[in-house]
């Protein structure tokens, strides 16, 4: 579904990314983890195009995003009118969740289907109450995001992202600014969206987690990928010292 080559990116001299490539697959859960500063956000940035890599191509079924071949071989950036097309296939949920704090819940998971894939109102309601639903949040739906909690809010700023039905769910540290006690709602909010078959990177410190959730993890080290496979393998089997040693301290 989705692959990244080589992928590198600097902000100025630094190099932050240097030649990732990883692929994921339908369906497929894949975790990235590493030491802070280590390039995991910048990585989840480049795919959807929120940073633009400095090298690397990134396909999503085989179309690549963000530049287009034109005549003669010559590659260029691509209109912004289908960069956002592309962008809408991938939904990110961020640490900071930023809803709308002037629409209702449920204004909020509608807004983005009628703006911007031309949904009916009476649609993106009846599917936005059914994503509420799946995320516990129903009968929230006419409040204002001020009167929820930090882990109800991250659950309706998932809500909003499946709603634009995306391809693939991107996932930065979407429970690393909650208070320890909301961790696990969410958590297990994006368990059951691992559980049904949703495509999702997910950028995590939270160790049971990727180990619960996710098919793959991928360790990241200095902007390069150190260590890959599954969880069991990575964190706990790994002979490789950057594994052994990340793990040892983070469990
Ligand atoms: P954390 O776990 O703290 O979120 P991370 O693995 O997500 O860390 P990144 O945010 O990707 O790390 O940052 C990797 C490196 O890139 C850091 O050294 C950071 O300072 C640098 N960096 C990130 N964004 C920018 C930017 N816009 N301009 C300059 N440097 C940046
Ligand atoms: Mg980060």
């Amino acid at each position: 579904l989705l692959v990244v080559d080589d992928l590198r990116k600097s902000f100025g001299a630094h190099e932050v990314l240097k030649g990732v490539s990883l692929s994921v697959k339908p369906s497929q859960v894949v975790g990235l983890l590493g030491r802070s500063g280590s390039g995991k956000s910048t990585l989840l940035r480049c795919l959807n195009m929120l940073e633009v890599p400095s090298a690397g191509r990134i396909l999503l079924e085989g179309e690549e995003i963000g530049f287009e071949t034109g005549a003669g071989g010559r590659r260029r950036p691509l209109p912004a009118a289908r960069l956002a097309r592309q962008r809408a296939a991938m939904s990110m949920v961020f640490q900071h969740f930023n809803l709308w704090p002037h629409r209702t819940v449920l204004g909020n998971v509608t807004e983005g289907p009628v703006q911007v894939l031309g949904m009916s109102r009476d649609e993106a309601e009846a599917r936005g109450l059914d994503l509420l639903e799946r995320v516990g949040l129903k009968d929230k739906a006419d409040s204002y995001p001020i009167r929820l909690s930090g882990g109800q809010q991250q659950r309706v700023a998932i809500a909003r992202a499946l709603a634009m039905q995306p391809k693939i769910m991107l996932f930065d540290e979407p429970t690393s600014a909650l208070d320890p006690e909301l961790v696990g709602e969410v958590l297990q909010v994006m368990l059951d969206l691992a559980r049904s078959g949703t495509t999702m990177v997910v950028v995590t410190h939270e160790m049971s987690f990727a180990r619960n959730a996710c098919d793959e993890v991928v360790l990241l080290e200095g902007g390069q990928i150190v260590e890959r496979g599954a969880p069991d393998f990575v964190m706990s089997r790994s002979e490789n010292p950057r594994a052994r040693q990340f793990f040892a301290s983070h469990r």
